[in-house]
Protein backbone atom coordinates (compact mmCIF):
# COMPACT_ATOMS: atom_id res chain seq x y z
CA UNK A 1 0.00 0.00 0.00
CA UNK A 2 2.74 2.42 0.96
CA UNK A 3 4.45 1.77 -2.39
CA UNK A 4 1.21 2.67 -3.96
CA UNK A 5 1.23 6.10 -2.21
CA UNK A 6 4.64 6.57 -2.81
CA UNK A 7 4.21 5.40 -6.72
CA UNK A 8 1.33 7.96 -7.28
CA UNK A 9 2.83 10.88 -5.32
CA UNK A 10 6.01 11.09 -7.25
CA UNK A 11 4.17 10.56 -10.41
CA UNK A 12 2.25 13.56 -9.72
CA UNK A 13 4.94 15.54 -8.13
CA UNK A 14 6.44 15.79 -11.65
CA UNK A 15 10.14 14.31 -10.01
CA UNK A 16 9.37 10.47 -11.07
CA UNK A 17 12.16 10.34 -12.90
CA UNK A 18 14.35 11.62 -10.10
CA UNK A 19 12.57 9.86 -7.49
CA UNK A 20 11.94 6.35 -9.09
CA UNK A 21 15.58 5.37 -8.18
CA UNK A 22 15.38 5.92 -4.22
CA UNK A 23 12.45 2.90 -4.48
CA UNK A 24 13.74 0.91 -7.69
CA UNK A 25 16.16 -1.92 -7.97
CA UNK A 26 18.71 -1.45 -10.08
CA UNK A 27 21.65 -3.94 -11.89
CA UNK A 28 24.10 -1.82 -10.42
CA UNK A 29 23.35 -2.88 -6.48
CA UNK A 30 25.21 -6.04 -7.73
CA UNK A 31 28.76 -3.84 -8.95
CA UNK A 32 28.28 -1.52 -5.86
CA UNK A 33 31.53 -2.16 -3.37
CA UNK A 34 31.46 -1.09 -0.29
CA UNK A 35 31.16 -2.11 4.16
CA UNK A 36 27.77 -3.18 5.26
CA UNK A 37 29.03 -1.42 8.30
CA UNK A 38 30.12 2.14 7.31
CA UNK A 39 29.65 4.19 10.91
CA UNK A 40 30.85 1.25 13.16
CA UNK A 41 27.69 0.76 14.60
CA UNK A 42 28.14 -2.72 15.58
CA UNK A 43 31.48 -0.90 17.71
CA UNK A 44 29.42 1.02 19.78
CA UNK A 45 26.71 -1.08 20.48
CA UNK A 46 26.92 -1.59 24.25
CA UNK A 47 23.53 -3.47 25.08
CA UNK A 48 21.65 -5.51 22.22
CA UNK A 49 20.06 -3.03 19.95
CA UNK A 50 21.67 -0.19 21.91
CA UNK A 51 24.07 2.66 20.14
CA UNK A 52 25.99 4.78 22.60
CA UNK A 53 28.58 6.33 20.35
CA UNK A 54 27.78 9.77 21.21
CA UNK A 55 27.97 10.85 25.01
CA UNK A 56 24.15 12.58 24.69
CA UNK A 57 22.30 10.53 22.48
CA UNK A 58 21.42 6.57 22.73
CA UNK A 59 20.41 4.95 19.15
CA UNK A 60 17.83 2.50 19.48
CA UNK A 61 16.92 -0.07 16.82
CA UNK A 62 13.50 -1.56 17.79
CA UNK A 63 12.21 -3.15 14.48
CA UNK A 64 14.18 -4.26 11.02
CA UNK A 65 11.26 -3.13 8.96
CA UNK A 66 10.42 -0.43 6.98
CA UNK A 67 7.55 1.08 4.84
CA UNK A 68 9.26 0.56 1.96
CA UNK A 69 12.54 0.24 1.06
CA UNK A 70 15.00 2.29 0.03
CA UNK A 71 17.63 1.15 -2.20
CA UNK A 72 20.35 3.16 -0.64
CA UNK A 73 19.69 1.85 2.89
CA UNK A 74 22.55 2.64 4.73
CA UNK A 75 21.27 -0.71 6.75
CA UNK A 76 21.11 -3.04 4.54
CA UNK A 77 22.70 -5.61 6.62
CA UNK A 78 19.38 -4.97 9.24
CA UNK A 79 16.16 -3.77 6.80
CA UNK A 80 14.07 -6.41 5.64
CA UNK A 81 16.13 -9.39 7.28
CA UNK A 82 14.99 -10.85 10.68
CA UNK A 83 18.12 -8.90 12.27
CA UNK A 84 19.22 -10.10 15.98
CA UNK A 85 20.92 -6.36 16.05
CA UNK A 86 16.81 -5.42 17.07
CA UNK A 87 16.55 -4.46 20.81
CA UNK A 88 15.43 -7.52 22.28
CA UNK A 89 14.82 -6.56 26.12
CA UNK A 90 14.11 -2.94 26.44
CA UNK A 91 14.35 -3.29 30.63
CA UNK A 92 17.91 -4.15 29.90
CA UNK A 93 18.27 -1.07 27.57
CA UNK A 94 16.26 1.72 29.99
CA UNK A 95 18.74 -0.37 33.16
CA UNK A 96 22.21 0.80 30.76
CA UNK A 97 20.32 4.47 30.08
CA UNK A 98 19.54 4.95 33.77
CA UNK A 99 22.91 4.06 34.56
CA UNK A 100 24.54 6.96 31.80
CA UNK A 101 23.03 10.35 33.15
CA UNK A 102 25.17 11.89 30.52
CA UNK A 103 22.44 10.62 27.60
CA UNK A 104 19.60 12.92 27.46
CA UNK A 105 18.07 11.59 24.34
CA UNK A 106 17.17 8.50 22.26
CA UNK A 107 16.04 7.90 19.00
CA UNK A 108 14.33 5.42 17.82
CA UNK A 109 15.23 3.84 15.01
CA UNK A 110 15.74 0.42 12.58
CA UNK A 111 14.07 -0.08 10.16
CA UNK A 112 11.39 2.27 11.01
CA UNK A 113 9.62 2.43 14.65
CA UNK A 114 5.84 3.96 12.49
CA UNK A 115 6.38 0.88 11.17
CA UNK A 116 5.45 -0.79 15.06
CA UNK A 117 1.85 -0.62 16.47
CA UNK A 118 1.31 1.98 18.74
CA UNK A 119 0.79 0.06 21.65
CA UNK A 120 3.84 -1.75 21.01
CA UNK A 121 5.87 1.97 20.90
CA UNK A 122 4.03 2.80 24.15
CA UNK A 123 5.35 -0.68 25.73
CA UNK A 124 8.68 0.58 24.62
CA UNK A 125 7.96 4.21 26.00
CA UNK A 126 6.84 1.99 29.36
CA UNK A 127 10.64 1.26 29.87
CA UNK A 128 12.27 5.21 28.82
CA UNK A 129 9.81 7.81 30.11
CA UNK A 130 10.27 6.86 33.68
CA UNK A 131 14.20 7.59 33.54
CA UNK A 132 14.58 11.73 34.68
CA UNK A 133 18.10 12.58 32.81
CA UNK A 134 15.85 11.57 29.13
CA UNK A 135 15.33 15.08 27.90
CA UNK A 136 13.86 14.25 24.63
CA UNK A 137 12.42 11.38 22.69
CA UNK A 138 13.56 11.23 18.62
CA UNK A 139 11.71 8.75 16.08
CA UNK A 140 13.87 8.31 13.09
CA UNK A 141 11.14 7.81 10.06
CA UNK A 142 11.07 8.07 6.26
CA UNK A 143 6.91 7.04 6.67
CA UNK A 144 5.85 10.69 6.54
CA UNK A 145 7.15 10.31 2.55
CA UNK A 146 6.06 6.47 2.46
CA UNK A 147 2.84 5.99 4.22
CA UNK A 148 1.68 9.52 5.81
CA UNK A 149 -1.75 7.88 6.82
CA UNK A 150 0.17 6.25 9.39
CA UNK A 151 -0.33 9.49 11.39
CA UNK A 152 -4.20 8.97 11.44
CA UNK A 153 -4.43 6.55 13.81
CA UNK A 154 -5.83 8.62 16.66
CA UNK A 155 -3.90 6.66 19.81
CA UNK A 156 -0.76 8.46 18.23
CA UNK A 157 -2.12 11.52 20.20
CA UNK A 158 -1.93 9.73 23.64
CA UNK A 159 1.46 8.64 22.94
CA UNK A 160 2.29 12.20 22.32
CA UNK A 161 0.87 13.63 25.29
CA UNK A 162 2.86 10.38 27.54
CA UNK A 163 6.13 11.90 26.22
CA UNK A 164 5.06 15.34 26.93
CA UNK A 165 3.35 14.72 30.15
CA UNK A 166 6.87 12.38 31.31
CA UNK A 167 8.60 15.62 30.79
CA UNK A 168 10.25 15.12 27.54
CA UNK A 169 10.09 16.34 23.71
CA UNK A 170 9.01 14.23 21.37
CA UNK A 171 10.79 14.70 18.04
CA UNK A 172 10.04 13.21 14.67
CA UNK A 173 12.78 13.24 12.34
CA UNK A 174 11.55 12.93 8.36
CA UNK A 175 13.41 11.81 6.02
CA UNK A 176 12.92 13.88 3.11
CA UNK A 177 15.45 13.27 0.15
CA UNK A 178 13.28 15.65 -2.05
CA UNK A 179 10.52 17.65 -2.56
CA UNK A 180 8.72 15.87 -4.14
CA UNK A 181 8.74 13.45 -1.74
CA UNK A 182 6.13 16.16 0.47
CA UNK A 183 3.36 15.61 0.07
CA UNK A 184 -0.42 17.27 0.90
CA UNK A 185 -1.00 14.27 3.28
CA UNK A 186 2.43 14.72 4.75
CA UNK A 187 2.53 18.33 5.38
CA UNK A 188 -1.12 18.15 6.75
CA UNK A 189 0.00 15.79 9.25
CA UNK A 190 3.00 17.44 9.91
CA UNK A 191 0.94 20.54 11.19
CA UNK A 192 -1.50 18.73 13.04
CA UNK A 193 1.14 16.57 15.09
CA UNK A 194 3.18 20.21 15.38
CA UNK A 195 -0.28 21.46 17.83
CA UNK A 196 0.01 18.72 19.82
CA UNK A 197 3.51 19.98 20.67
CA UNK A 198 5.54 17.54 18.46
CA UNK A 199 8.88 18.96 17.24
CA UNK A 200 10.37 18.18 13.72
CA UNK A 201 13.93 17.57 11.84
CA UNK A 202 14.69 17.03 8.29
CA UNK A 203 17.54 14.80 7.60
CA UNK A 204 18.33 13.93 3.97
CA UNK A 205 20.95 11.81 2.12
CA UNK A 206 22.67 13.90 -1.28
CA UNK A 207 22.05 11.06 -3.45
CA UNK A 208 23.32 10.93 -7.13
CA UNK A 209 20.56 10.91 -10.15
CA UNK A 210 17.90 12.05 -7.31
CA UNK A 211 18.80 14.96 -5.49
CA UNK A 212 22.41 16.25 -6.17
CA UNK A 213 21.16 19.67 -7.50
CA UNK A 214 21.25 22.74 -5.26
CA UNK A 215 18.07 24.12 -7.02
CA UNK A 216 16.26 20.94 -5.64
CA UNK A 217 17.74 20.38 -2.41
CA UNK A 218 17.09 24.44 -1.69
CA UNK A 219 13.64 24.04 -2.97
CA UNK A 220 13.29 21.01 -0.32
CA UNK A 221 14.64 22.39 2.60
CA UNK A 222 13.05 25.79 1.97
CA UNK A 223 9.49 23.53 1.82
CA UNK A 224 10.33 21.82 5.22
CA UNK A 225 10.94 25.31 6.64
CA UNK A 226 7.53 26.59 5.62
CA UNK A 227 6.03 23.69 7.52
CA UNK A 228 7.83 23.85 10.62
CA UNK A 229 10.36 20.70 9.78
CA UNK A 230 13.57 22.25 10.60
CA UNK A 231 16.55 20.69 8.10
CA UNK A 232 18.90 19.18 10.45
CA UNK A 233 21.52 17.04 8.31
CA UNK A 234 22.42 16.68 4.38
CA UNK A 235 24.70 13.38 4.76
CA UNK A 236 27.23 12.48 2.54
CA UNK A 237 25.89 9.13 0.87
CA UNK A 238 27.76 6.02 2.61
CA UNK A 239 30.01 3.47 0.70
CA UNK A 240 27.61 0.86 1.84
CA UNK A 241 27.89 -2.32 0.03
CA UNK A 242 25.34 -2.79 -3.26
CA UNK A 243 24.38 1.11 -2.92
CA UNK A 244 27.68 2.90 -3.00
CA UNK A 245 26.69 3.92 -6.69
CA UNK A 246 24.57 6.34 -5.16
CA UNK A 247 27.54 8.39 -3.89
CA UNK A 248 28.25 11.91 -5.29
CA UNK A 249 32.04 13.18 -5.54
CA UNK A 250 33.25 15.27 -2.48
CA UNK A 251 34.08 18.14 -5.04
CA UNK A 252 30.36 18.07 -6.40
CA UNK A 253 28.94 17.59 -2.81
CA UNK A 254 30.79 20.59 -1.61
CA UNK A 255 29.38 22.71 -4.89
CA UNK A 256 25.79 21.53 -4.15
CA UNK A 257 26.26 22.95 -0.41
CA UNK A 258 27.29 26.14 -1.39
CA UNK A 259 24.45 26.37 -4.05
CA UNK A 260 21.75 25.32 -1.99
CA UNK A 261 22.96 28.27 1.22
CA UNK A 262 23.04 30.78 -1.84
CA UNK A 263 19.37 30.01 -2.66
CA UNK A 264 18.08 30.02 1.26
CA UNK A 265 17.76 32.84 3.65
CA UNK A 266 19.72 32.74 6.82
CA UNK A 267 16.61 31.24 8.88
CA UNK A 268 16.13 28.38 5.99
CA UNK A 269 19.73 27.51 6.44
CA UNK A 270 20.12 25.20 9.36
CA UNK A 271 21.47 21.79 7.55
CA UNK A 272 24.89 20.64 8.56
CA UNK A 273 26.18 18.89 5.43
CA UNK A 274 28.14 15.67 6.88
CA UNK A 275 29.28 12.49 6.65
CA UNK A 276 28.35 9.81 9.58
CA UNK A 277 31.84 7.73 9.46
CA UNK A 278 33.41 6.03 12.04
CA UNK A 279 35.18 8.34 13.34
CA UNK A 280 32.27 10.82 14.45
CA UNK A 281 30.11 13.08 12.15
CA UNK A 282 32.92 14.79 10.20
CA UNK A 283 31.73 17.98 8.06
CA UNK A 284 33.57 18.67 5.02
CA UNK A 285 34.61 22.51 5.13
CA UNK A 286 36.29 24.65 3.22
CA UNK A 287 39.91 25.70 2.40
CA UNK A 288 39.72 23.37 -0.41
CA UNK A 289 41.46 21.78 -2.26
CA UNK A 290 42.24 20.58 1.61
CA UNK A 291 39.05 18.93 2.94
CA UNK A 292 38.60 19.85 6.73
CA UNK A 293 36.71 17.86 8.85
CA UNK A 294 35.48 18.26 12.43
CA UNK A 295 35.66 14.68 13.95
CA UNK A 296 32.55 13.97 16.77
CA UNK A 297 33.35 10.70 18.05
CA UNK A 298 32.92 10.69 21.92
CA UNK A 299 32.45 7.82 24.40
CA UNK A 300 36.33 6.86 25.11
CA UNK A 301 37.56 9.05 22.25
CA UNK A 302 38.54 12.73 21.90
CA UNK A 303 35.68 14.97 20.23
CA UNK A 304 36.00 18.53 18.13
CA UNK A 305 39.26 17.18 16.92
CA UNK A 306 39.82 19.57 13.52
CA UNK A 307 42.11 17.94 11.08
CA UNK A 308 42.81 18.08 7.13
CA UNK A 309 43.41 15.50 4.45
CA UNK A 310 44.50 16.65 1.01
CA UNK A 311 41.45 16.44 -1.30
CA UNK A 312 41.90 13.95 -4.10
CA UNK A 313 39.61 14.06 -7.46
CA UNK A 314 37.62 10.77 -6.94
CA UNK A 315 37.20 11.17 -2.98
CA UNK A 316 33.61 10.70 -2.48
CA UNK A 317 34.17 9.67 1.16
CA UNK A 318 36.70 10.21 4.29
CA UNK A 319 38.58 6.65 3.87
CA UNK A 320 39.03 7.25 -0.11
CA UNK A 321 41.38 10.76 0.77
CA UNK A 322 45.00 10.26 2.12
CA UNK A 323 46.12 11.35 5.10
CA UNK A 324 48.92 13.77 5.47
S1 LIG B 1 13.84 4.48 5.76
FE1 LIG B 1 15.99 4.39 6.49
S2 LIG B 1 16.21 2.35 7.40
FE2 LIG B 1 14.32 2.31 6.14
S3 LIG B 1 14.97 1.53 4.14
FE3 LIG B 1 15.09 3.78 4.06
S4 LIG B 1 17.22 4.30 4.63
FE4 LIG B 1 16.83 2.15 5.26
Amino acid sequence: MSQDFYREQIASSGYYDQLKHVVEPSIQEFESPGSLDTSGEHDNTVVPGLEHKYAQTGSLLVTDRCASYCRYCFRKRIVGKDSDEIAPDFAQVAQYIGGHPEMTNVLLSGGDPFVLSTARLDKILDHLLPITHLESIRFGTKMLAYEPKRFEDSTLTALFQRIDEAGKTAIIVTHFDHIGEISVDAERKIRSLRAQGVQFLNQSVLLAKVNEDPEILAATFAKCHQIGVRPYYLFQGRPVKGASHFQVLLRRGLEITRGINQRLSGIQKTFKYIMSHYTGNPRPGRRWPRVYAISSKQGSRKIGKIFSRPHVEAACWLDDLPEG
